[in-house]
C-alpha cells in the first residue's frame, strides 16, 4: 500500500497523488452545476498558474483570496495550514486534541469544496496557544516543519506564495509567527538542491517567482500592495467571490466562524516581499498559458476553440476537440501537462454526462473478508464510447480486474461487478498521521508520499477504462458505499477497513483515590458475525489484574459485550497505563473504534489505542452528589465518577424546576454560560441553591460578544478578560496557604501543579468584586501577574468558586493534582463551614 502510493507518485512525476485526490468528488456533494460547471472546467483547462497560501491554522486563510483565485482566475490555488487545529476549543462537540484536528481537517476540505482551492497540512501539531516563535519551534522542531513546507512547495510548484503572517511578533500567536518565518525560509530553500536533498528522490527543486505577504495577522494594509478586488461578481457562478468566501469560512463550524456573505467591492492587497517585483497583478511576468510548455501553443489553440464553441445544450459536440488535444497534452512530459491531462479527461466526462461509479453495499469490512464491488457506467451523451474494462487497486495482494468491452449506448447503464478479498494483514483505515504515536508535537509519518496530504487516500480505488474515439482514458474513482438514507436520501460513505472487534476500556482515565481495587469494564464491539477470542488486560508491575484473561463470543455484527476485570492499585502514588488486548484468529487487537460525524463532513473512523491512564493518588472529596450543566462539551463528568461522585447531567427541566438541593455541588461545564440560555435564565435558582448551602463551581467560559448574558455568572460582578497562561509549567503561587480550599479535604502543595498539560488556564477575569477572594497568581514568562485564576466567596450558607484553570484538559489527562484541587473546589461549602 505504501509502496503503491509512492510508485504512483513517481510515475506521475511527483505531483500526482495530491492531484488525483483533488478530483475525487466529495461523498455528500450534490452538484446541479450542469453546463456551467462544464464551461468552467473548459476555461480552467487553458490556465496554467498556481498560488500557494501558507498559514498556521484552520481559519487563518484568506478565503476571499482563495475563492477569487481558484473560482475567478481559474488558477490552481491551495492553502497550506501548518496545523490541523488540534489545540483549539471545540464549539460543536466534546472532541479535543487529535480528534478535533480530524474534524477541522474535514471542515477545511468542506471549505475548499466551496472556494475551489486545494488543501495541505504539515506534520505540526497545534499544541495550544503559544506566545513566541521560539517556543513553537522548540516544540515542533524548526527543520522538521520547514522540510514539510519545502516538500509541499516542491510538489505543488506554485508560481506565487502568499503568507498569511509576517513572521514577526506583530503576528501575535507563536504559530502565526512561525508560519511567516518558515514561509520565507522555504521560499528560498525549496529551490536549493542542498536543502532536504532526501526529498529529491521524488521531487525536483522549485523556485516560486515571488513571495507576497497579506500583511500582519488581521490583514492590515501593506505598503505597495497589489490591489485585487475579491468582491467581483461572477455571473457564471451567480455569486461574488467574497460571498463564496463567506460560505467557505462558515464551514469552520467547530470554531464558530460563521461569516457573512459580503456584497460590493472588497479589496485584498498582498505585497511582494521577495522574488521578482510586481506592480499590477500577482502574476506579473508569469506566463499562465499553455505557452509556458514546449508544444503548448498548439494545445492552447485547440482548447480555446473547445471553450469558445461550447454549446450548453450539446456539450458532447466539444468532445472531438478535447480528444484532438489529448495526445498533444499527453506527449508533454511536464508536471503541468500531467495535471492538465487529468483535468482534460474529467472535462470529457463532464461533456458526455459520463456517470462512473464503483460502490459496495457496506462501508466497513474486516481483514480476510470478501467484498463485492459494483460498477455502474452510464454515457449520457450520443458520443460513441466503449467500456473497455474495470480494475481495483489500493489493497495489497492481487488486484481484481475485468475486461469485457461493451458499447456505451445513450443513457443505457452498463454494470460490472468484481469480488475481492481483503488481505488478512491489511492495516485498519486509521488516518495516516495517527498510525504511529506522535513524536513530541509533530505527527510521525513513515510514508513520505503522504506528508502534506489532507487525508489518507481511499483504501480501495477503481480504475474505469473508457475508449473514446481512438483513445483509451482511465478514470479513477474511490470505492464507496452507496445507499439510500430515509432522511438524507441517496448518499455515500467512505469504505473503511476495521478490526473484527473494537476494544475499548470504559473510561480513558482510571483514578484510584484510595487503595481499594476497582471493577474495570472493557467494551467489545463486533464488526464481524460470530467473532470470538480471548481478552486480557496488561498493567505494569505493582498493579494487579484479575482474571488473567476472559473468553468471549459475539454472535452478530454490531453487537456489544462488556467484560469486567478487577484492578488493584499499588499503595503509593503512581501513574501508568492499562492496555486491553483481544486475540481473534491469531491476530492481536488493541484498538477501539470511533466514528465522528458532523453535517457536510465525510464521516471519520479512527481507532484509538485500547488504553486507559492509571492514576493512584490520594484524593478525598466531601461532595458525592454532583449536578453537572454540560456546556459546549467536555469529559469532566466521567472523570468525577472515578472519584466516586454520583454525577447527574442537568437538563433544562432540571435547572428550571428540579430539586437542586439534593446536590452537594453543581458544576458548569466548559462554556456552559455561552451555549445554555436555560442556564442563564435559571441563574436565580442557582443563587437560591447556594443560599441554602450548596457549592456552585463555574468553569472556563468566553466573553465573546455575550457579556450581557454573563453579567450574572456569580453572586457579585466578575469581568472576564482574555489573558491566559499558556505555559503548562508556569509557576502557580498560592496567595493564602491557610485558605480552607487549599487544605480540605486535600492538602494542596506545589506538587499538585506538576505534570499539567497544554496550559494552566485561559480567559482569566480581569476585574472582580472585592467580596471575592483570589486564590492563586500565575503568569507566562515576561507577562504581568494574573490573579483571576480562581475566585472564591461564601454566599448564604453555601459557596461559590469560579475557576479559569483548564480542568477540562487536566482531568481527562489524569493529572493527579488537578483532581485534588477539583475535589476541594467541589467541597467548598462543606470545608469552609
Ligand atoms: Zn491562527
Amino acid at each position: 500500500m505504501r509502496h503503491t502510493s509512492l510508485g504512483a507518485c513517481r510515475r506521475l512525476a511527483g505531483v500526482a497523488l495530491i492531484l488525483c485526490l483533488s478530483h475525487f468528488p466529495s461523498p455528500a456533494q450534490k452538484n446541479l452545476g450542469g453546463a456551467v460547471q462544464t464551461r468552467l472546467a473548459l476555461e480552467r483547462l487553458a490556465v496554467l498558474g498556481s498560488v500557494l497560501v501558507i498559514g498556521a491554522h484552520p481559519d487563518d486563510e484568506n478565503t476571499a483570496l482563495l475563492a477569487y483565485l481558484a473560482r475567478g482566475r481559474r488558477v490552481r490555488a491551495a492553502y497550506l495550514s501548518l496545523t490541523r487545529g488540534d489545540g483549539g476549543q471545540n464549539l460543536i462537540g466534546s472532541e479535543q486534541g487529535e480528534l478535533l484536528g480530524l474534524i477541522r481537517t474535514q471542515e477545511l476540505l468542506a471549505a475548499r469544496r466551496i472556494d475551489g482551492a486545494e488543501q495541505f497540512f504539515s506534520r505540526a501539531i497545534d499544541f495550544g496557544f503559544s506566545k513566541s516563535a521560539d517556543e513553537t519551534f522548540a516544540k515542533w522542531g524548526h527543520d522538521t516543519i520547514l522540510a514539510d513546507v519545502v516538500w509541499v512547495i516542491r510538489r505543488f510548484r506554485p508560481d506565487v506564495i502568499v503568507l498569511q503572517s509576517s513572521g514577526t511578533s506583530a503576528d501575535g500567536h507563536g504559530h502565526h509567527q512561525a508560519s511567516g518565518i518558515l514561509g520565507k525560509e522555504a521560499f528560498a530553500a525549496a529551490a536549493d538542491r542542498a536543502r532536504f536533498p532526501e526529498q529529491l528522490r521524488w521531487v525536483a527543486p522549485w523556485q516560486p517567482k515571488r513571495l507576497l505577504s497579506r500583511g500582519g495577522f488581521g490583514g492590515q494594509a501593506v505598503a505597495g500592495g497589489i490591489r485585487l478586488d475579491t468582491g467581483e461578481f461572477d455571473p457564471l457562478l451567480g455569486f461574488s467571490y467574497s460571498e463564496i468566501a463567506g460560505m467557505s469560512r462558515s464551514m469552520h463550524r467547530s470554531q464558530g466562524m460563521g461569516a457573512s456573505e459580503r456584497r460590493g467591492p472588497s479589496v485584498s492587497s498582498p505585497a511582494v516581499i521577495a522574488g521578482e517585483p510586481a506592480t499590477s497583478d500577482i502574476f506579473d511576468g508569469i506566463d499562465t498559458t499553455w505557452n509556458r510548455l514546449p508544444g503548448g501553443a498548439e494545445v492552447a489553440t485547440i482548447l480555446a476553440e473547445a471553450a469558445g464553441n461550447f454549446l450548453p445544450e450539446q456539450p458532447e459536440k466539444t468532445i472531438p476537440l478535447l480528444l484532438k488535444a489529448r495526445p498533444l497534452v499527453a506527449a508533454i512530459k511536464e508536471p503541468w501537462a500531467i495535471l492538465k491531462l487529468q483535468e482534460l479527461d474529467e472535462s470529457i466526462a463532464l461533456c458526455a454526462g459520463l456517470y462512473l461509479d464503483a460502490s459496495t453495499d457496506r462501508h466497513m469490512v474486516t481483514p480476510g473478508e470478501s467484498l463485492q464491488v459494483n460498477f455502474e457506467i452510464v454515457n449520457r451523451s450520443r458520443f460513441p464510447m466503449v467500456l473497455q474494462g474495470v480494475r481495483l487497486e489500493g489493497l495489497s495482494g492481487a488486484p481484481a480486474a475485468e475486461s469485457k468491452p461493451a458499447s456505451l449506448a445513450y443513457n443505457q447503464p452498463e454494470r460490472r461487478s468484481l469480488r475481492i478479498t481483503i488481505p488478512p494483514e491489511q492495516p485498519y483505515s486509521q488516518p495516516y498521521w495517527l498510525i504511529k504515536p506522535s513524536s513530541g508535537f509533530t505527527y510521525a509519518v513513515e510514508d513520505q508520499a503522504l506528508v502534506g496530504m489532507p487525508e489518507t487516500p481511499p483504501v480501495l480505488r477503481a480504475r474505469i477504462i473508457i475508449q473514446a474515439g481512438s483513445q483509451e482514458i482511465e478514470f479513477i474513482r474511490p470505492v464507496v458505499r452507496r445507499y439510500v438514507d430515509r432522511v438524507a436520501g441517496e448518499t455515500t460513505r467512505p469504505l473503511v477497513v476495521v478490526p473484527p472487534v473494537a476494544v475499548s476500556i470504559s473510561e480513558p482515565v482510571l483514578i484510584f483515590p484510595d487503595s481499594k481495587a476497582k471493577r474495570v469494564g472493557v467494551l467489545l464491539r463486533s464488526n464481524l458475525a460470530g467473532a470470538s477470542g480471548e481478552l486480557r488486560l496488561e498493567a505494569p508491575d505493582g498493579w494487579r489484574v484479575q482474571p488473567g484473561s476472559l473468553p468471549f463470543q459475539i454472535p452478530s455484527t454490531g453487537a456489544e459485550t462488556t467484560l469486567s476485570f478487577t484492578v488493584a492499585p499499588p499503595a503509593a502514588a503512581a501513574r501508568s497505563q492499562l492496555r486491553a488486548i483481544a486475540k481473534v484468529n491469531g491476530r492481536e487487537i488493541s484498538a477501539g473504534m470511533l466514528v465522528i460525524e458532523y453535517p457536510d463532513n465525510a464521516p471519520q473512523t479512527v481507532f484509538p489505542p485500547s488504553t486507559a491512564a492509571l492514576v493512584r493518588a490520594e484524593v478525598k472529596t466531601m461532595a458525592t452528589r454532583v449536578g453537572y450543566v454540560m456546556g459546549a462539551g467536555d469529559e469532566v463528568p466521567g472523570t468525577l465518577r472515578q472519584l466516586g461522585c454520583d454525577v447527574t447531567l442537568l437538563s433544562p427541566d432540571d435547572l428550571a424546576q428540579g430539586d437542586l438541593s439534593r446536590f452537594d455541588a453543581i458544576v458548569t461545564g466548559v462554556r456552559a454560560y455561552n451555549v445554555r440560555p436555560d442556564l442563564v435564565a435559571n441563574q436565580h435558582r442557582l443563587m437560591d441553591y447556594m443560599q441554602q448551602g450548596g457549592t456552585l463551581l463555574v468553569q472556563y467560559l468566553t466573553a465573546d460578544g455575550r457579556s450581557a448574558a454573563l453579567d450574572g455568572i456569580g453572586p457579585y460582578p466578575i469581568q472576564l478578560g482574555r489573558a491566559r497562561v499558556s505555559v503548562e509549567e508556569a509557576p502557580v503561587a498560592v496567595l493564602n496557604p491557610a485558605h480552607p480550599l487549599l487544605n480540605a479535604p486535600n492538602q494542596i502543595s506545589q506538587a499538585d501543579f506538576r505534570d499539567w498539560v497544554q496550559e494552566r488556564g485561559l480567559n482569566f477575569p480581569s476585574q472582580w468584586d472585592p467580596r471575592y477572594e483570589s486564590l492563586f497568581e500565575s503568569h507566562d514568562p515576561n507577562e504581568p501577574p494574573q490573579r483571576g485564576v480562581t475566585l472564591y466567596t461564601r454566599y448564604g450558607k453555601g459557596a461559590y468558586v469560579f475557576t479559569s484553570l483548564s480542568m477540562f484538559r487536566q482531568l481527562p489527562a489524569g493529572v493527579p493534582g488537578a483532581f485534588r484541587l477539583f475535589a476541594n473546589f467541589l467541597s467548598a461549602a462543606k470545608s469552609a463551614q
